[in-house]
């Protein structure tokens, strides 16, 4: 039951009020017929439409107020029909007295409450004028009878407008439900239990390739490449309102297939069951998730082949990923350095340099190939060339690196440093080597002013050595020679092979007087060693002390100089020449 109150007689029209309220004049032949119904909150009753039979007059909007006259409304709520023979004297309506029965002269009342849909909704008036009057009963049913023919009217229309209101909404919800229906990107087919075709949209139109009539007429195992017609229709019958989802391929109407993920569930509907099914088309999901794990296994391929440590940071530093390159070259398991910053594993000599890369790196600057030396597990450290990108993510940064092995590399480049810079039959610094050495000595003589003495010994009659007993003893003699006088030198003292049997030695921090005395100490030592077969061999000696404007080839003039005095005074000796 709906609820009906006297705001619903106020939606009728004042032609319907003026019918009632002429129509009840006339039947009962009285002078004032009127309709009021009750505001929304039954609180008061306004008048619809009184109607004055001698004047012929029609007016409204009047209101009583139940606080005004609470017998009168009490009695609308208790009884059929409230009778006032003697309305004034009633205690029902004598409220009505002074304000409304005697300015009218209104002497006899017959109110017929209107009830509709099980409430009071108004009453319909009848009042006599001038006398007492007294209703028969006939007069009472004909009033009660139109009363109820308008509660009767009120419910019905009510109930017209309920339906339309009921109508328009499912007008739509079923507008909603079919532009969802249409408009959805994925297809939506709903199945009846034998596999044909109930409803269908667009988009499964379009993903069959076909005419929406071509595809009202096909049967779901038409389209379903995987299921035949006997093991397809078990399957939806098996469909309960909790629903399905799987995969498949699907047929166009072209051949070529597509996948697809399904949704189904079922509903019981006019009493026979359909199966909605929602189909996407996944086949370019598919696609990417294949090249994704064709790629992914491409690239652990590489990863794990490679000969190279690959390694990625993130922009805390902290080591990410390792390949298993890592621990081949290094012996450290990556779980010793997975999460851990990688700075420690960096020798300590480059860290510095590593950290300035990083930190550039993360900056944005483009950085290319650099060397930089790793500690193994062992202690040891390995030189690696290392290449990396910095790859830019929504808000964080990763490293992605490769570290060649050069330690092979490095070392061939420091024999042939080494080469280069020494004396291949002794092992000292060769003349080139000497010369570069003793600029930068002399360099440091002029910015900071310490003593510096150059010595050069040159051996005594070493060519009878050679001629009595063979070169090889020659090369013997010169390399022990060398021995002797490094056994007899500091560690900063350098020493160099001049050419021939001629050395060089220079002395930091050393005035003539201290160089006087080592050359002497040197002289001795080799006097005083004996060569194998060759026996004793001696050495003369020149010395001389730097000067802040000499250069390499005064210097070297001068100490020449000093030689030649030595040979030329008798030999195994020390000559000094000061500038
Ligand atoms: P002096 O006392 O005047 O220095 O006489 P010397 O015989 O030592 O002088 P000289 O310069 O005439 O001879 C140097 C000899 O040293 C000549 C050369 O054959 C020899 N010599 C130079 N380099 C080498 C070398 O690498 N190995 C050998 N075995 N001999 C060398
Ligand atoms: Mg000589
Ligand atoms: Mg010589």
């Amino acid at each position: 039951m709906w609820r009906v109150t006297g705001a619903t007689i106020k939606q009728m029209s004042a032609e319907q009020f003026i019918k009632i309220t002429e129509t009840v004049t006339r039947a009962l032949a009285i002078e004032r017929v009127s309709v009021w119904y009750y505001d929304a909150q039954q609180r008061s009753l306004l008048c619809g439409d009184l109607f004055e039979a001698t004047p012929e007059r029609h007016s409204g909007g009047s209101e009583l107020s139940a606080a005004h006259y609470p017998a009168y409304f009490s009695a609308m709520e208790t009884e059929e029909v409230i009778l006032a023979a003697d309305a004034m004297a009633d205690l029902r309506t004598c409220e009505f007295t002074d304000s409304y029965l005697r300015p009218h002269n209104i002497f006899s009342m017959l109110d017929v409450p209107i009830h509709a849909g099980g409430k009071l909704a108004g009453v319909l008036c009848c009042e006599h004028v001038g006398e007492l009057r007294k209703f028969c009963n006939d007069e009472i049913n004909t009033v009660s009878l139109l009363a109820n023919l308008v509660g009767a009217a009120i419910e019905h229309k009510e109930r017209q407008e309920k339906r339309k209101r009921i109508e328009e909404l499912l007008r739509n919800e079923l507008a909603i439900w079919n532009i969802l229906f249409e408009q959805s990107i994925d297809g939506i087919v709903v199945l009846e239990q034998d596999g044909s075709v109930y409803n269908i949209n667009n988009r499964f139109v379009e993903m069959l390739g076909c005419t929406r009539e071509e595809a009202r007429q096909m049967k779901v195992w038409d389209w379903y490449v995987d299921f035949k017609e006997n093991e397809i229709v078990p399957k939806l019958l098996a469909v309960d309102e909790s629903g399905d989802r799987f995969e498949t391929v699907q047929r166009r109407k072209d051949g070529t297939l597509i996948d697809v993920e399904i949704s189904v569930n079922s509903t019981e509907y006019n009493g026979k069951k359909l199966i909605f099914s929602i189909i996407k088309d996944i086949t370019e999901r598919k696609r990417i998730q294949i090249e994704l794990l064709e790629s992914e296994a491409r690239y652990r391929n590489i990863l794990e082949t490679v000969q190279d440590i690959i390694f990625t940071l993130d922009q805390d530093g902290a080591i990410s990923s390792l390949n298993p390159s890592f621990e081949r070259i290094t012996g450290w398991s990556p779980e010793e350095w997975l999460g851990k910053n990688f700075l420690p594993i960096v020798y300590e000599g480059d860290r510095e340099l590593i950290l300035g890369i990083f930190q550039k790196m993360l900056s944005g600057v483009p950085i290319t190939a650099f060397d930089l030396r790793i500690l193994t597990r062992s202690g040891a450290y390995m030189s690696f060339e290392a290449n990396a990108v910095a790859n830019k993510n929504d808000d964080s940064v990763t490293i992605v690196g490769v570290l060649r092995d050069i330690t092979d590399r490095k070392r061939a480049e420091e024999k042939i440093h080494h080469l280069a810079i020494t004396d291949g039959l002794t092992g000292i610094a060769n003349r080139r080597e000497f010369t570069r050495l003793l600029e930068g000595e002399l360099d440091r003589v002029r910015r900071y002013g310490a003593p510096l003495s150059l010595l050069m010994y040159d051996l005594d009659h070493f060519k009878r050595v050679n001629d009595t007993f063979g070169h090889d003893t020659g090369d013997y003699v010169l390399q022990t020679v060398v021995q002797v006088v490094n056994e007899n030198l500091r560690k900063v003292d350098i020493h160099g092979r001049w050419g021939g049997e001629e050395f060089m030695v220079l002395l930091p921090q050393t005035d003539i007087g201290s160089a006087s005395d080592v050359a002497q100490k040197l002289r001795q030592a080799i006097e005083l060693h004996t060569f194998g077969k060759a026996g004793q061999v001696t050495a003369s000696f020149g010395l001389t002390q730097i000067q802040a404007e000499d250069d390499v080839v005064s210097l070297t003039k001068r100490v020449d100089e000093a030689l030649y005095l030595a040979k030329q005074r008798g030999r195994n000796r020390v000559e000094i020449l000061q500038s």
